[in-house]
């Protein structure tokens, strides 16, 4: 989508440097990092949010984030890896282009688990919450 960032970085008008690519996804490193090696997993095609993400859309994706992965491994042999989205703004969504972040972990890092990302259950008990899945 013209304007997207993310789809200037694949057409290559933006500089990124690439972790893993196929035909589905480009992984490259973050501009502003978290963590050393902190990766952006992106599907080439424009999907704004994961509610957009069709079936084979997923597979694909993920098959290409398995993969990024596999790669910080081998290169950066980190100690722990996080994997996540932030998906619309309340959950910190910048970029509108649905992507994954990876976070390799390392010993004495001073980071947190994903726990760590929210910690406020709302007013009601787990029970209830169970009753409206029912
Ligand atoms: P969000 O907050 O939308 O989940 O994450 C977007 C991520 O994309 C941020 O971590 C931000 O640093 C990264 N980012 C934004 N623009 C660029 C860019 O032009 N190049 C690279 N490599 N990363 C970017
Ligand atoms: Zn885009």
């Amino acid at each position: 989508m013209s304007g997207c960032i993310f789809c200037k970085i694949i057409k290559g008008e933006i500089p990124s440097h690439t972790v893993y690519e196929d035909d589905y996804v480009l992984a490259f490193l973050d501009i502003h990092p978290h963590a050393k090696g902190h990766t952006v997993v992106i599907p080439k095609k424009h999907i704004e949010n994961l509610k957009d993400v069709g079936k084979e859309d997923w597979s694909n994706i993920l098959e290409g984030v398995r993969q990024a992965t596999k790669r910080i491994e081998e290169v950066l042999k980190p100690d722990g890896i996080n994997i996540g989205i932030n998906d619309k703004e309340v959950a910190g969504q910048v970029v509108p282009h649905m992507h994954w972040h990876i976070f390799p972990r390392f010993e004495g890092d001073g980071g947190g688990s994903m726990h760590s990302i929210i910690s406020n259950k709302g007013d009601v008990e787990v029970e209830e919450v169970a009753k409206l899945f029912n």
